[in-house]
């Protein structure tokens, strides 16, 4: 008796396991990449919504920057290295 580990159906020939098996195989591999995609497409919005924010922010910075020193934009090696 085989028994497929991934369906649980029972098995008195090999050859018919060893199809199954490799069948419940390719299902379970499409399984499992649907839910990858799946959780890559719920991801992407909140990905979205987070660089929406910091673009807003990084705008409003800019604006108060800009208002408090005129519309020379800085450099932005001066912001991030200091020099
Ligand atoms: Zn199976």
């Amino acid at each position: 008796m085989y028994k497929c580990s991934i369906c649980g159906k029972e098995f008195e020939n090999l050859n018919d396991y060893v199809s199954d098996v490799a069948f419940c195989a390719d299902e379970e591999r499409k399984r499992q990449d649907a839910l990858k995609k799946d959780a890559l497409a719920k991801d992407r919005s909140r990905r979205e919504e987070e660089l929406r924010k910091a673009e807003s922010h990084y705008y409003k910075l800019l604006q108060e920057y800009k208002k408090d020193y005129g519309q020379k934009r800085p450099d932005p090696f001066e912001i991030f290295f200091g020099f």
